[in-house]
């Protein structure tokens, strides 16, 4: 099951657009705007060429098909069924990077948290705070040092059975990466994504830097705008999918060390890259390192950009 983000990000080009139209009254140039649901959120595709957003869909659901793990025939559900599997070299890529990901966050970033997004009812949308016993039990099943990648062949192995993999980290940063990609081969040079909250800003708005507001993440409005041109931005956070149990807010990213919804004291990550890929996994590593050690991680990256949002930094009701 999968279900919908909200999004996290506001586009600026589109404030004089009501619907998924061409739309050319109240600027200079035309700019086209498309949005679908697809891995699980709304994609927003804004270009001034007609056929950019038929281009980013179909990437889109090229790799959803491929690493989602609410797919039956994914290749991330295959190997989570079988624990050992040859993959396409994209699928290898990807965890093989977020391999990296995990010994540079000293395991904050681990995709073998699925189990306990399972054991807390996100993956079913049917939420529980589960006994300690349950959570010691499935804690051996985490780690990504239990991923063995076997180069030459593409081939994934895990050395626990029982563990499994979810890539809803990365996913949507790597999409927009290879939709990007896309893009470039057939020779479109600007063009605004947002699927839910993950930004891929291509060259410019005839010729300006496009302008993305970020969302607030306790009230309605924007806390931040930022013009980007040629860069990836991510906003991870507690405020879309979460929920309350007396009066405490238990939110999607795990902490893989206790097996508990991390906690942190972020409320809110936005982190600038040139890829989706890394701005993607940072957002969702720092959110879980917290604002002391995530500022140390992202300085250990060029061209990143984190902005960081405590839980002081925001009022309470
Ligand atoms: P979203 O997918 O909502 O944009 P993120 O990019 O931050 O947000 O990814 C959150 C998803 O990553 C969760 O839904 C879960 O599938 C997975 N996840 C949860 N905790 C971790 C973690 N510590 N490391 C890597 N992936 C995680
Ligand atoms: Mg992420």
């Amino acid at each position: 099951m999968t279900t919908i983000n909200f999004k996290r990000v506001f586009i600026f080009s589109a404030i004089c657009c009501l619907l998924n139209t061409v739309f050319f009254g109240c600027q200079k140039h035309p700019l086209y705007k498309e949005t679908k649901i697809l891995m699980g959120t709304f994609v927003e595709v804004i270009s001034p060429y007609r056929e950019a957003a038929d281009i980013v869909f179909k990437e889109m659901r090229r790799v959803e098909d491929l690493l989602s793990r609410y797919k039956e025939n994914s290749e991330v559900s295959r190997l989570n069924k079988d624990g050992k599997l040859k993959v396409s070299p994209e699928t290898f890529y990807v965890i093989k990077k977020t391999k990296e990901f995990f010994y540079q966050s000293a395991g904050a970033f681990d995709i073998t948290s699925a189990p306990l997004a399972d054991l807390w009812g996100f993956s079913a949308k049917d939420f529980r705070i589960p006994q300690e016993e349950d959570i010691q039990k499935v804690l051996p099943l985490i780690g990504s040092d239990k991923i063995i990648l076997h180069e030459s062949e593409f081939v994934v192995e895990f050395k626990t059975p029982g563990t499994k993999i979810d890539l809803g980290a990365v996913g949507k940063g790597f999409a927009l990466d290879c939709s990007v990609k896309k893009l470039k081969e057939r020779r479109i040079q600007s063009c605004l994504i947002n699927a839910g909250g993950q930004v891929y800003a291509l060259g410019t708005r005839y010729g300006s830097p496009w302008k993305i507001g970020i969302v607030d993440p306790r009230k309605r409005g924007l806390r931040d705008i930022l013009k980007l041109s040629n860069k990836s931005v991510s906003t991870s956070g507690d405020y879309e999918q979460y929920f309350l149990k007396d009066g405490k807010r238990y939110a999607h990213i795990f902490n893989p060390k206790t097996g508990r919804p991390a906690d942190s004291k972020v409320v809110s990550v936005t982190v600038i890259a040139d890829d989706g890929l890394t701005a993607d996994a940072l957002s969702t590593a720092i959110f879980v390192l917290g604002k002391r050690k995530g500022e140390e991680l992202a300085k250990r990256f060029p061209n990143v950009e984190a902005r960081i949002i405590e839980d002081k930094d925001v009022p309470h009701s």
